[in-house]
């Protein structure tokens, strides 16, 4: 159910609806717009009695949303959703492409502040790296835990460069909250609902990335959960999906991006890196991305990939780096965005 409220509608008139939604026991989740702010309704087994909730002053009307995802849902957020960081020129979901680079894994302080210098001088605005791996062996390189965070939080101050870097479980989850600036659930975690709702409770950027065989509606039924508790900054990722197709790692499914734009009011990314699995295929594919509408590219970058701890054949050289972002700073145009370049001066201290 969703309250749509007058376009004069005051914020104690807001505030009014809100309260008298939590008195009937149901959540109620305002959703500020351009024009008008409306108020979803979760917690609701069968319908919500709407008789009351018309009569509130300042309410326009209350519309029954029939999709399973309802706060994911553009039937209750019609302008794009745009995260933005404190203190700085970033934003995802906006007309400029967020560009979020860096290795899979943190694997020393040397290879992280190496990488990251150079993926700052090419000019993007995010950095990512693992320091809590999902790993397919559990005697594969795991990651170096906090110790990485530390790494990632002096590459913020460093560089100004944004933290992605992802959490695995209610443990790290809560240290990736504190060090971090987008909290990204891996692929294997998209359904693990637990940890989603967890992740719902904070106040940080949340990045979901699409599961293995996730379907559409189960992608942003993911989303749903964090939404449902209260965090509505959330931003999809598409990394590929299984599929008899055995030339690539995954088969990068481009055409759930506009799927997604006409549906939902949430940021897509793509990751050309895990959908390939090949670094050959990781520009042609960020070209594509970035073509068919994505509001950035994720994409991993090490200067000795040949060495690296976890997936080196995927990941590009820092020239490879630089060249991306040439290309896509000349496509960004056609699609009517911006690719900027650094983070702003004031933010990089
Ligand atoms: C990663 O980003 O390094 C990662 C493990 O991604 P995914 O969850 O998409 O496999
Ligand atoms: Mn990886």
């Amino acid at each position: 159910m969703l309250v749509v409220m007058k376009a004069q509608a005051s914020p104690e008139e807001i505030q009014a609806v809100c309260k008298h939604i939590e008195q009937l026991g149901f959540r109620a989740h305002p959703l500020p717009g351009a024009q008008r702010t409306a108020i979803g309704i979760t917690g609701n087994q069968g319908e919500v009695d709407r008789g009351n909730l018309e009569e509130l002053s300042g309410v326009a009307e209350v519309i029954r949303v029939s999709k399973a995802y309802k706060l994911a849902s553009r039937d209750v957020k019609e302008e794009d959703t745009i995260i933005r960081f404190a203190g700085t020129d970033a934003a995802i979901g906006d007309r400029s492409l967020a560009i979020i680079a860096g290795p899979c894994s943190v694997e020393s302080r040397e290879q992280a502040f190496s990488i990251a210098e150079q993926v700052a001088a090419s000019g993007a605005q995010f950095f990512r790296g693992g320091a809590y791996k999902p790993r397919t062996s559990p005697y594969a390189f795991q990651g170096l835990g906090l110790d990485a965070l530390k790494i990632l939080s002096e590459i913020r101050e460093k560089f100004g460069l944004r933290i992605v870097t992802e959490a695995i479980d209610s443990q790290s989850l809560e240290l990736v909250a504190e060090w971090a600036d987008v909290i990204q659930i891996g692929a294997r975690n998209m359904q693990n609902f637990s940890l989603l709702k967890h992740a719902g409770r904070l106040r940080k950027p949340v990045m979901i990335k699409r599961g293995l065989s996730a379907t559409l509606e189960e992608f942003l039924m993911a989303a749903e959960y964090v939404m449902s508790e209260g965090n509505y900054q959330v931003i999809l990722c598409e990394r590929g999906v299984r599929t008899f197709a055995d030339h690539a790692r995954n088969t990068l499914d481009l055409s759930i991006i506009p799927a997604v734009r006409r549906l939902s009011h949430l940021p897509i990314l793509v990751d050309p890196s895990h959908a390939t699995g090949k670094r050959d295929s990781v520009l042609p594919m960020a070209r594509a991305a970035v073509a068919s509408g994505a509001d950035g590219i994720l994409v991993e970058v090490h200067d000795h990939p040949e060495m690296a701890l976890s997936d080196g054949p995927q990941s590009i050289y820092p020239i490879q780096f630089a060249r991306m972002m040439d290309e896509l700073e000349q496509i960004a145009p056609v699609v009517a965005r911006t690719l900027p370049r650094g983070i702003s001066a004031e933010a990089a201290k």
